[in-house]
């Protein structure tokens, strides 16, 4: 399985598009592992990032 944001060809992930993080979560608010998501490394640690920073914000359980 490819990377979402590399066949997409995002290279930051804003953490403002909650609707694309959401996928990266589970149910409840957990972000999922790379091995679920397909994400490469590099775009993993940004999910996490940007997850965490969302979360800061309120925008994301
Ligand atoms: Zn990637």
């Amino acid at each position: 399985m490819a990377c979402y944001f590399c066949q997409k060809n995002i290279q930051t992930i804003d953490f403002k598009d909650t609707e694309i993080l959401r996928h990266f979560t589970s149910g409840t608010g957990k972000i999922r592992p790379k091995k679920k998501t397909g994400a490469c490394a590099t775009h993993q640690r940004q999910i996490a990032q940007a997850v965490k920073r969302a979360r800061f914000l309120a925008l994301m359980p």
